[in-house]
């Protein structure tokens, strides 16, 4: 089983996935080679996944065969799986948690050629729905704190298979990073009693500097203070903490703000790898002694997409320091995505 282990000196999480321990030979550059003969994620493969635990089968058809337009499976090799007990312990200055939580894949289309940025906004809106079916059920389990989808595309933003795909994965602790957020969205709360997204999405609609796109439901501009050249992050005008309650006219809306950022991502940068992740509000499992964790979070929490095409990698400044040089502030960024020539849509 993998392993959750907590450094008490950079005070981060690693999942240690021993199962599938790679050996030195595994990371040579020429042995990172994609095959796609037999896809498992193409129609009729079913047989050779785990069992689907969700679908949307607009013809009825039943599970693990064709039919089929978005299918969530359970991860062929877990990073952390659904079976144990979490067996929260200290070894000496250590703490140790085992690897559980749930790890799956969302196949997005039966189409193995086709890219996300092709996809209609209709076909985004079943992968939204897809995962928000799975956000549901899963925060079912008390054990998971939270549950993040994401989705990398293209083998520098690790995806191994082609296949357009997301994954989701339950973990059973808040990441500290999102905790970080999660503190100064409440903190900012306290303070003026107004949701710290909102705030910032008016003022950014207000200036229009970094605005990307932005439309009757949603927003999509490039952060001020960008870590990555050409972040975009997406969030619903109107306030909500949790994706879950989007309705399915919201996630229809949400898929027409990604078409259109991915169409002008792909045209600008030459369809870039990237990495999408789904920031929604954590499982409020009541902990012991601390009652006020979340009792603003609905006011306080404002769901959103973050967006990052993988053009550089983090070099040993920034993973020293967690201190990241941007080579294109996001005022230029979002002039070009802004500027991008795309056909109209399909
Ligand atoms: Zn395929
Ligand atoms: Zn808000
Ligand atoms: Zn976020």
């Amino acid at each position: 089983m993998s392993q959750l282990r907590w450094d008490p000196l950079k005070l981060h999480w690693v999942i240690m996935a021993d199962e599938q321990s790679r050996k030195p030979r595994d990371f040579f550059t020429e042995w990172r080679t994609v095959t796609t003969t037999l896809c498992p994620f193409c129609y009729g493969q079913e047989g050779r996944t785990p069992a689907e635990v969700y679908a949307l089968r607009p013809d009825g058809s039943p599970p693990n065969q064709p039919g089929w337009r978005v299918r969530v499976i359970p991860n062929k090799y877990p990073l952390l799986r659904i079976e144990g007990e979490l067996a929260p312990r200290g070894v000496g200055l250590y703490d140790v948690l085992n690897g559980i939580g749930a790890h799956e894949v969302i196949i997005e289309t039966p189409d193995h050629q086709r890219h996300p940025a092709d996809f209609r906004a209709m076909e985004l809106a079943d992968v939204f729905r897809a995962f928000r079916a799975r956000i549901m059920d899963l925060r079912r389990d008390g054990r998971f704190r939270y549950i993040m989808p994401f989705k990398n595309h293209g083998l520098e933003a690790g995806a191994t298979i082609p296949h357009a795909h997301s994954q989701l994965l339950a973990l059973p602790v808040i990441p500290p990073r999102m905790r970080q957020t999660l503190h100064a969205c409440r903190e900012f709360f306290h303070r003026k009693e107004r949701c710290l997204l909102c705030d910032l999405l008016e003022q950014e609609l207000a200036d229009g500097r970094r605005i990307i796109h932005a439309d009757r439901d949603f927003v999509a501009l490039a952060p001020f203070a960008s870590r990555h050249p050409f972040e975009v992050l997406i969030a619903p005008r109107r306030h909500g903490h949790d994706f879950c309650q989007a309705t399915d006219a919201v996630l229809l809306a949400l898929g027409e703000v990604l078409r259109e950022v991915l169409r002008r991502q792909r045209s600008v940068l030459r369809d870039p790898p990237f990495n999408l992740v789904l920031h929604t509000s954590p499982t409020a499992v009541p902990r012991p002694g601390r009652p006020d964790l979340w009792h603003s979070l609905a006011q306080d929490f404002h769901w959103h997409l973050e967006l990052v095409p993988c053009l550089a990698r983090p070099a040993g400044f920034e993973w020293s320091s967690d201190f990241f040089i941007n080579p294109t502030p996001p005022e230029d960024a979002a002039r070009f995505l802004r500027e991008a020539e795309i056909s109209a849509g399909v």
